[in-house]
């Protein structure tokens, strides 16, 4: 793939685009850990704010978009461009809780894939690649997002949440993968998840694999 400069980018990007700022809690270069895409390498913006609020939320530090500083598209595209990253992942906090047009407008001068992780509660905004629905309890997706459904990730804690996972499948388009994911400090959720995707092969398993590899 070739890779657009910086410096090209800032040439033929509207500037007052450039300066439109986000809330960003961390951005940094990795491996993608779960769903389909694991084991590529990406890099992750985190974007702050959320007002889903699940109990058992990793990142609760993301929630409150105030404490974490507004940085230019400008500057998030020029740490981009510095990595040798091919897909970039918007994630969160709730990524959709920001207009995404001018952020991905701009990463895609780069040539990179922009994916995004979200509970699809807020409506959906900017050009993206690929969109990873978890959808959450807490605020539930709403239905303008399931067509662009490319892969459901539902983290399952009980069995309930099986049946939730199916819920959120029947709305998804047919290519959908579907993927059900532990969490992390819920590991007696395993054996039900092994059982299901036994039972029900259109379902695949996702592991949080960025924690066994020690990343971020
Ligand atoms: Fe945390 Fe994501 Fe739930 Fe927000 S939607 S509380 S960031 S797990």
């Amino acid at each position: 793939m070739q890779k657009t400069s910086s410096h090209t980018v800032i040439s033929s990007f509207p500037e007052h685009l450039l300066e439109v700022t986000y809330p960003l809690m961390e951005d940094f270069y990795t491996i993608q850990g779960e769903g389909a895409h694991t084991g590529k390498p990406a890099y992750f913006v985190r974007l702050a704010g959320c007002d889903v609020q699940c109990w058992w939320c990793d990142v609760k530090d993301s929630w409150d978009a105030e404490k974490h500083p507004k940085i230019t598209v400008k500057e998030i595209i020029d740490r981009v461009a510095e990595s040798k990253a091919e897909i970039v992942v918007i994630t969160g906090g709730e990524p959709l809780l920001h207009d995404l047009q001018p952020l991905t407008d701009a990463l895609h001068t780069l040539g990179v894939q922009i994916h995004i992780e979200t509970s699809g509660s807020s409506p959906v905004s900017g050009s993206l690649d690929w969109i990873t629905l978890s959808p959450k309890r807490f605020k539930e997706p709403l239905d303008e997002i399931y067509p662009y459904v490319d892969e459901l990730k539902v983290v399952v804690l009980r069995k309930k949440d099986l049946d939730w996972a199916r819920k959120h499948a029947a709305l998804c388009p047919e290519k959908t993968i579907k993927m059900l994911q532990p969490e992390w400090d819920t590991p007696k959720s395993i054996p039900l998840i092994v059982d299901f995707v036994k039972e029900n092969p259109e379902w695949r398993i996702s592991l949080q694999t960025h924690k066994f590899l020690n990343v971020p």
